[in-house]
């Protein structure tokens, strides 16, 4: 009998519309696969078992009485702990939300819910999705599924293990600086960040809010644009979503699969490459160019001189953004509330003993930091240069754009590390973002594709590597044509996905 597990969320659907499996089966082998692998990965919080499957039962009801159904009706997705779901907790991977369960649900669950998805849980990551390793979490490490002694990138670590150990065909991640796509990188998946506005982000808890984008984390690329077709589209319950509809990512994730790229310029960004990248990265980077061209893409190189300085203006950004956005957790509305152990129960006081109790050390080192950057006398200095260097990022791809209709690099500079590796080194493990965070400072859309192993630079097996695409605002329907033919490219040359390489956990 087919494992279950091991399909696609786009055989799933087809299977389950067909009449030839029920969500319930489909629902239980996910929940059977968390019991089994779930001790050594640890990708969920919380696991939803009891209600995944009433829903699965609800939905498989109503498929039998002949009621017309979303196309995902009946797949089960995990999502990632910082997304409210009611009823369900939602920690943000942080003590000072600990036990804390919504009456609420973000659009993009509201979504999920009404199309007859299952939610099979919630899952781990850095606190407040700060981090690139996951090992900010609160309630421990999730393991890369390639090698367990790995982190699974960050900040949604969990949402990216979860689907390459096959617990789910798919997930929901956040990236504020490449939380979707760097972990999608490291461990074989596809991870993908829409246009800023292009997914409502009523319901996420906010880290930096005009960075902040929800998007699919999958197996394949025509999953993550089947997906992102889901929660995607306008809602008027966050002002900055965008009003148009969507362009036919589908459509172009099918078209792409055919494997034309002609008429396609491909703009490599010379930053985005070189010096710091691991040489098996840049390796599997420049066949996968070649693969493009094979394709019918035309590569030109593209200068963007002023990505050196995009990481510097982030941490000074984010920060900024993020002590104001976690003001609210204050012990006085919801979540943790800790009295001071003596001397009077003033309101700062308690603000003072929750906030010192229920924060990890990398969200207070960010609290400082953008409160100090913010602070008057400094904001000028700190956070209005910052925001005039955005400006200039902006630019850079408003011109690159000019010459390329996509714009590629590796996603990440190096394959997993080694879990504690980066932890005491701050900045090491921001530096796992320089090619992903361009693309928040300008709102623009890209994919991670998993685009073959590399073995690290102290031995051992291989990892994954991504390949990073990105277009302009808008304009995602290029991620998943270019990233849906060079997919197709590589599973001819490997004979198969990438991920059933992957050492078999169960
Ligand atoms: N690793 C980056 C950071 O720590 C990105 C986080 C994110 O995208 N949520 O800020």
């Amino acid at each position: 009998m087919t494992d279950l597990t091991r399909l696609s969320a786009a055989v799933l659907a087809e299977k389950l519309r067909a009449g030839e499996v029920t969500s319930v089966e489909v629902t239980q082998a996910c929940l059977d696969r968390i019991a089994a692998v779930e001790p050594a990965v640890h990708a969920y919080l919380h696991v939803s078992a009891d209600e995944a499957l009433a829903t699965a039962r609800d939905v498989d009801a109503r498929r039998a009485a002949g009621e017309e159904l979303h196309p995902l009706a009946g797949v089960p997705i995990a999502v990632k702990d910082v997304v409210v779901t009611r009823g369900m907790p939602s920690t943000a991977g942080s003590k000072i939300l600990e036990g804390w369960v919504p009456p609420y649900d973000a659009t993009l669950v509201e979504r999920i819910r009404a199309a007859g998805m299952p939610i099979l849980g919630k899952t781990n990551m850095d606190e407040f999705a700060m981090g690139s390793s996951t090992e900010h979490s609160a309630y421990g490490n999730t393991h890369n599924p390639w090698d367990l002694e790995r982190i699974p990138g960050g900040s949604g670590g969990g949402s990216a293990a979860a689907v390459a150990a096959f617990t789910a065909p798919l997930a929901i991640g956040t990236d504020t600086g490449g939380s979707i796509r760097q972990p999608g990188a490291v461990t074989g998946t596809v991870g993908v960040k829409p246009t800023y506005g292009g997914v409502s982000r009523y319901g996420l808890i906010a880290l930096a809010s005009s960075l902040d984008q929800a998007g699919p984390v999958t197996r394949t690329v025509l999953d993550s644009a089947l997906l992102h077709e889901l929660i995607g589209g306008h809602d008027p319950r966050d002002s900055t979503s965008i009003p148009e509809p969507l362009p036919d990512l589908v459509g172009a994730a099918r078209r792409g699969a055919q494997g034309d790229l002609s008429g396609v310029t491909v703009g490599v960004v010379t930053q985005l490459q070189g010096e710091g990248y691991q040489p098996g990265v840049q390796a599997r980077f420049e066949e996968s160019l070649e693969l493009l061209t094979k394709a019918g893409a035309k590569v030109v190189e593209v200068s963007c001189p002023h990505f050196e300085y995009a990481l510097a203006a982030y941490y000074l950004i984010l920060p900024a953004e993020a002590s104001s956005n976690l003001a609210k957790f204050d012990g006085m509305r919801f979540g943790l509330r800790v009295e001071p152990e003596d001397g009077p129960v003033t309101a700062e006081r308690v603000m003072a003993a929750t906030r010192g109790a229920g924060f990890g050390d990398e969200v207070k080192r960010r609290i400082i930091l953008g409160t100090y950057a913010l602070s008057a006398g400094y904001y000028d200095a700190y956070y209005g240069s910052a925001q005039k260097v955005r400006t200039l990022i902006q630019q850079d791809f408003d011109a690159a754009f000019e010459q390329a209709d996509v714009l590629v690099s590796p996603t990440s500079p190096t394959t997993a590390f080694k879990l504690g590796e980066k932890l005491d080194d701050p900045l090491a493990m921001y530096l796992n973002d320089v090619a992903t965070i361009p693309a928040n400072l300008a709102g623009i859309p890209g994919i991670s594709v998993p685009n073959g192993l590399s073995v690290p630079p102290e031995g051992g097996d291989a990892l994954p590597t991504g390949f990073q695409v990105l277009a302009p605002a808008k304009a995602d329907d290029r991620l998943y044509r270019v990233g849906a033919a060079l997919e197709a490219a590589l599973e001819s040359r490997w004979g198969g996905p990438l991920l059933d390489r992957a050492p078999d956990l169960g």
